[in-house]
């Protein structure tokens, strides 16, 4: 029997334990996370008023219900279990850990308080377990959120959102009661380069303009299009429909909502200003130059603001005893064999952002993880069997080490705790967010 450990539960992690369902042998795969619940992303990372992403959950629950399959949450790859350890029990290795921490904007006043991640920010609204429940108080009136990806995007739509919408979502009570009373009322996202070249997809952008209680404000000077961004639109569609949705919002006078969501192009963040904590951020001007490259103008001006949220991408972390290019910050690999200067490490494979950054949509991992899995499944003749062939020899010694670990029915016990919370509340779900609470219920 061929034995397999993926580390990661989120759609990277699952998509490759799915591909391995398809080897023609027998298999045990054990998913494992360090969390106490499954799907990773799907569930600590979509952001919670988009119910249709995080349904992929459902999905991704098949393949971890699947009778060769089990999951096996709560355990830290690291601390718990060391990776060298792991080669005693599995024939294979696929490490799908993602990328877990932001980057930064390396610009004065960064750690200023008030400045923060886009990843702690998400974190904390999607209920992470690691994020203290009173990470965030929402009392500033004016926020910066520096990027124009998807996850800026849905940083600037949950500030702008009105406690209604958010009640029609899973967040946890203390989320909920976090953004009822929040005071934000203007939402400025800062891309450094122009509207062509943002990189919402389409769907995305428009949701900010279908807000209740929030205006979406563009200068229309940021839409008269210079040479390169008149050329980009000429080869990509979905830059056109970006400015298509933008010249609308640019064009439509302001409802007068309570909110605002203002869209700022070629703005690139300087610096963050204030005494002891953040109170503005300053801005130059950019432009493509004839060769195409973006420029400062050296125009500066400062916006007033009490939080900037940085959502400037993501990168992964290392993992002790695997390779890791710092530079890129991803695993080496070659068609997803982990590689140590150039040559693979045997039995040790990588998919999803972990091997490849953090760029795509959910379903891009599909795709991904399938082009690891025929790597692993080439590989097979050729593993070095692990020593320990009995799959309980794993589980005793974790429970020797203390770990609780949390199996399936754990997880189920935990869902249908948070589902008859939302029930009692005309919610659809409301998550639970302690980890001694989430270990509890799933012992029950
Ligand atoms: P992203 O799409 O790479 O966007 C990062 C943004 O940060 C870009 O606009 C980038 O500008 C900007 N940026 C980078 N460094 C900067 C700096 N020093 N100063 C100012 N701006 C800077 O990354 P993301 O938003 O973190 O998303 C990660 C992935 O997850 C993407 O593939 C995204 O589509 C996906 N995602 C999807 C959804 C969804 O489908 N709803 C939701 C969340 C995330 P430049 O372009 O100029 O570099």
């Amino acid at each position: 029997m061929l034995r397999v450990a993926v580390v990661g539960s989120g759609p990277a992690g699952v998509y490759t334990a799915e591909a391995l369902l398809r080897y023609g042998g027998e298999v045990l795969l054990d998913v494992i996370d360090g969390l106490p619940a499954p799907f990773g992303l799907v569930r600590y990372g979509v952001a919670p008023d988009h119910p249709r992403t995080q349904s992929i959950s459902a999905t991704l629950a098949a393949v971890l219900q699947q009778p060769s399959v089990r999951f096996l949450g709560n355990v830290h790859i690291g601390s718990d279990l060391k990776l060298e350890e792991m080669r005693d029990h599995y024939d294979a290795v696929v490490v799908a850990t993602g990328a877990a921490v932001d980057r930064h904007l390396d610009v004065p006043g960064e750690d200023l308080p008030g400045s923060v991640s886009a990843t702690d920010l998400v974190a904390w609204y999607c209920g992470h377990p690691d994020t203290p429940p009173d990470l965030f108080r929402l009392d500033a009136r004016s926020v910066a959120v520096v990027g124009a990806g998807n996850v800026a995007g849905d940083v600037a739509r949950m500030l702008a959102s009105s406690p209604e919408e958010l009640r029609a979502t899973d967040v946890a009570d203390h989320v909920l009661a976090a953004f009822s009373a929040s005071t934000v009322e203007d939402v400025h996202l800062i891309a450094r380069r122009g509207p062509a070249q943002a990189k919402f997809t389409t769907r995305e952008l428009r949701e900010l303009g279908d807000l209740a209680e929030a205006d979406v404000l563009v200068d229309p000077a940021d839409l008269e299009l210079d040479d390169v961004s008149r050329e980009l639109l000429t080869s990509n569609a979905g830059a056109r429909r970006n400015v298509d949705v933008l010249r609308g919002w640019a064009e439509t006078p302001p409802a007068g909502r309570p909110r605002r969501v203002h869209l700022h192009f070629f703005a690139k963040p300087i610096a963050l200003t204030g005494d002891g904590r953040v109170e503005g951020i300053q801005l130059e001007r950019t432009a493509f130059g004839p060769d195409g490259s973006l420029k400062g103008t050296g125009e500066q001006r400062e916006l007033p603001v009490q939080l900037v949220v940085r959502a400037v991408g993501y990168r992964s972390l290392p993992l002790p005893g695997l390779p890791f290019d710092a530079e890129a910050g991803v695993v080496p690999h070659k068609d997803g064999r982990v590689c140590l200067d150039g040559a693979p490490v045997p039995g040790a494979y990588v998919a999803g952002w972990a091997k490849r950054g953090p760029t795509g949509v959910i379903g891009t991992n599909k795709h991904d993880a399938r082009e690891t899995v025929r790597s692993l499944l080439e590989d097979v003749p050729s593993l070095t069997p692990a020593p320990q062939r009995d799959p309980d020899t794993i589980l005793r010694l974790l429970a020797e080490r203390g770990v609780q670990v949390v199996d399936w029915a754990g997880w189920a016990a935990v869902d249908a705790a948070e589902l008859e919370r939302g029930r009692a509340q005309g919610r659809p779900r409301i998550k639970i967010t302690d980890r001694a609470e989430l270990l509890r219920l799933s012992r029950q």
